[in-house]
């Protein structure tokens, strides 16, 4: 049976191979008794959980390609049909009007019922169909649950070679299958910026999101196509068709080979102008590929994987050992390390914060200034390793001068105490903010004039002035870096670093997007610092481009209000 699914490709390429459904286990099941008047609202609350299941159920099947043989659909509409059943909608209704159990537990034990009815079938495919109810009643029970139900790396088996499908995966689950050899993920939910997506990118695994019920119509060992190009995922034994995508992967593999020819080439436009090329890393042993992408340094180290999948936070000395070996590797090449940005999605134990807006709340710098703890630890081993190399120290989200001066002061402060504890460390080590939220871009001469660099982060900066959360799939239509509002916070913080004499930089996801680069050009940007795997695709459009003719193109698009005039510009700019 050949069929295909729709998703959002967030990191390209193409992966063959066999699903791992990444099996949670069945939801908990909670068991309570209600007061008397707190019944109906719960046959209601339980009533919406099965209508939320149908929804997502019907999204899946509107996604089937018409092209796509019937089976498929019918499996869907089987489950469908489950789901306006009375075994399924009634009972568990009248169960809880019943006896007064919470929704969770009437429906449990109705489909403790129903598996028995067909444990008991003479007829074998009959009793599979048991596996239908658990994987219908499964819905349910997570749609009764809160959404941010996030993963814990302690389910995750080993996959190598698998495309891993998963309602939602952090960043924490990505790390540790990355190490497991899979070969590309699937996710319901999720979105383009997410850290995980970002991590996909990064690792060069294949990944689509918010493929809705996707668990639901994929099985475990189905033999499959995840096209990262088009975004799709295709289910398919045909010989031919997989012979086909094989060719395709190899000539993914040509074209990353035909790169690496401008490995040593310097970024350098044909009039002459130099650019910086950079590399993010989340990791010390991801510094092996900056030779590989020809970056001339890491321009953003994301410090806050080091505390991720462990029970412990990393203290003061280990943090040290791991900065300076990673000074030390970069032999004289610049690293620029940002303080801890824990908080919202990157969380020690892979569990999404549960306050209302994770996202808006105690995260990065505030967390940090929160924290001691966690702060002064950190500064006393980012100083201690400045004296093994150029480093340079960039605090995330800062969000007002206060804050800024609150860190300066403290940075100054643990200056002091390494002096007196007579331990080494650059006096004159640069200190830059992240331009994230836009308070800090429409202040940006003012920081830029108490820093010593600047860096602009588009995925928050994205997430911050459109007000969506990067990781909630339902909003990310509205996440575009072409959005004007976006483009003139970065366009005034580069603009705010030249008439201050700072340098601007930029570590956001859309530094390294090749559709991005000469628009970035035209706008001033000289650092990029980007996905290490990105470079040398960005490098390729730096080495063709004049820098001369970009600005009148960049100055309509800039002056621009129109998102289809922006996006009919930029092709023209491109081409
Ligand atoms: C950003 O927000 O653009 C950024 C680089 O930081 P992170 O993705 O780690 O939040
Ligand atoms: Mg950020």
């Amino acid at each position: 049976m050949n069929f295909s699914i729709a998703g959002l490709s967030v990191s390209q390429g193409i992966a063959i191979g066999r699903i791992s459904l990444l099996e949670r286990g069945s939801p908990d099941v909670p068991s309570y008794t209600l007061a008397e008047d707190l019944i109906e609202p719960e046959v209601e609350r339980f009533s919406r959980a099965v209508d939320k299941t149908v929804a997502q159920l019907s999204s899946v099947r509107d996604r089937i390609p018409a092209s796509a043989p019937t089976d498929i659909a019918a499996f869907i509409d089987t489950h469908l049909l489950m789901l306006d059943d009375s075994a399924l909608r009634k009972v568990p209704a009248e169960t809880i009007r019943s006896t007064g159990c919470n929704a969770e537990w009437a429906l449990k034990l109705q489909r403790d019922a129903l598996v028995n009815v067909f444990e008991e079938m003479d007829d074998p495919y009959l009793r599979t169909r048991k596996d239908d109810v658990i994987h219908v009643v499964n819905g349910i029970l997570r749609s009764l649950q809160s959404p941010e139900d996030g993963s814990s790396h302690d389910d995750v088996p080993v996959m190598s070679n698998r495309i891993v499908v998963a309602d939602d995966l952090t960043p924490a689950d990505t790390i540790l299958l990355h190490h497991q050899g899979i070969a590309a993920l699937l996710t319901e939910y999720g979105g383009p910026l997410s850290h995980t997506a970002i991590l996909a990118r990064s690792l060069r695994i294949p990944m689509l999101v918010g493929v809705h019920g996707a668990r639901q119509c994929l099985r475990n060992n189905d033999q499959v196509i995840l096209d990262g190009h088009f975004g799709q995922l295709v289910v398919t034994e045909d010989a031919e068709m997989l012979r086909q995508y094989r060719e395709l992967q190899l000539k993914d593999q040509r074209h990353f080979a035909s790169l690496d020819r401008l490995r040593d080439e310097p970024a350098v436009t044909t009039d002459g102008v130099e650019v910086q090329l950079q590399a993010n890393i989340e990791l010390p042993g991801d510094i092996e590929m900056l030779e590989q992408a020809g970056a001339t340094g890491v321009g953003l180290f994301r410090t806050e994987f080091l505390f991720m999948n462990r029970s412990q936070m990393p203290d003061e000395e280990e943090q040290f050992e791991v900065y300076r070996s990673v000074v030390k590797a970069l032999q004289g090449k610049p690293l620029t390390l940002r303080t801890l940005d824990l908080g919202a999605d990157k969380t020690v134990d892979g569990e999404v914060a549960s306050t209302t807006n994770p996202a808006l709340g105690l995260r990065a710098i505030r967390l940090c200034l929160h924290d001691p703890d966690l702060f002064y630890p950190q500064l006393r081993a980012i100083l201690r390793a400045s004296v093994y190399g150029p480093v340079r120290l960039m605090v995330p989200m800062m969000s007002s001068l206060v804050e800024l001066r609150q860190v300066q002061r403290i940075i100054g402060m643990v200056k002091q105490e390494l002096r007196q504890a007579g331990k080494g460390f650059d006096e004159h080590i640069p200190v830059g903010a992240m331009i994230e939220v836009p308070s800090a871009a429409l202040q940006a001469y003012h920081f830029a004039s108490e820093l010593d660099f600047l860096s602009i982060g588009t995925n928050d900066l994205v997430q911050y002035t459109m007000a969506i959360d990067r990781v909630d799939d339902e909003v990310n239509y509205l996440y575009d870096p072409l959005n004007p509002a976006v483009l003139r916070l970065i366009f005034l913080s580069l603009r705010a670093g030249k008439r201050a004499g700072v340098p601007v930089a930029m570590c956001g996801e859309m530094a390294g997007d090749r559709r991005f680069t000469r628009l970035l050009l035209g706008m001033g940007l000289r650092e990029f610092s980007m996905q290490a795997t990105s470079c040398l695709d960005v490098k390729d459009i730096i080495r063709q481009t004049d820098s001369r003719t970009l600005p009148r193109l960049v100055k309509q698009i800039l002056s621009s209000a129109d998102q289809d005039e922006i996006d009919h510009l930029l092709t023209q700019l491109n081409a």
